[in-house]
């Protein structure tokens, strides 16, 4: 079934989105709740999937990655406490939909895809859906953003060991970094605070399942 770019089944399945995978999961951040309401997800994905876009699963976007649930973006985005003046750094851009997401709640976003064919893809995507404030590189974001400098906020979008130092440093003071650790198949949300003194306070959400973070602070590239 081919969705209509701003059809009434499109905007009536995000109704059911918000209210069936999202109001009734603990999501209650308005400007989330919003911004998930008002992003056309099937745009994200192939056209021969658009009619899952906003049902509760993952979708694949190739290279063997998939695109997380709609609750899981909306958990994370809701996790980061934004409030429209931080400036982000995502590591796996993926398809676009979860940096989408973070242009419409944050002042700018910086996000790094280490396969270039899904970051070329997200980039000409986000910027013909008008989403400028946006800066789009390949790389291995395990190593941090390359130029030396600080973010209010930090999101792993892929699953990770242990959180790479090189992103902790990257890390402003009163900033917050959401993550999934753990193990190769089965994750924790977690959250990391730096105190006004510069520490860092741990917290555990919920339970997760993303692909892995490859790369030379996450895991061993394990593909064929
Ligand atoms: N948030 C994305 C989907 C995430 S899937 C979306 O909304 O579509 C995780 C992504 O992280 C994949 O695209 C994967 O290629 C990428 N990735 C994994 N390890 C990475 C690394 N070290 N640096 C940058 N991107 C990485």
């Amino acid at each position: 079934m081919k969705v209509p770019e701003h059809g009434m089944v499109s905007s009536r399945a995000r109704d059911r989105m918000v209210k069936e995978l999202l109001l009734n999961h603990g999501i209650d951040d308005p400007r989330v709740i919003a911004v998930m309401r008002e992003t056309l997800r099937h745009l994200f994905v192939d056209e021969a999937l658009a009619s899952r876009a906003y049902g509760d699963e993952n979708l694949p976007i190739g290279e063997g990655q998939t695109l997380s649930q709609p609750y899981t973006v909306a958990r994370m985005s809701q996790a980061l406490r934004l409030t429209g003046r931080e400036e982000v750094l995502e590591i796996g851009t993926g398809s676009g939909y979860q940096t989408a997401i973070l242009s419409k709640l944050s002042h700018k976003v910086y996000t790094i895809e280490r396969h270039p064919s899904l970051a070329d893809s997200a980039r000409k995507r986000l910027r013909r859906l008008g989403f400028h404030n946006v800066v789009c590189r390949v790389g291995d974001g395990s190593l941090g953003w390359p130029e030396e400098r600080l973010f209010e906020r930090v999101i792993i979008t892929a699953g990770t060991p242990i959180t790479p130092e090189s992103l902790l440093r990257q890390l402003a003071p009163h900033g917050l970094l959401v993550a999934p650790e753990g193990s190769r198949s089965a994750q924790n949300l977690i959250r990391i605070s730096r105190l006004a003194d510069g520490a860092l306070q741990r917290e555990i959400l919920d339970p997760c399942c993303f692909v892995p973070l490859v790369g030379a602070q996450g895991w061993k590239d394990e593909s064929p």
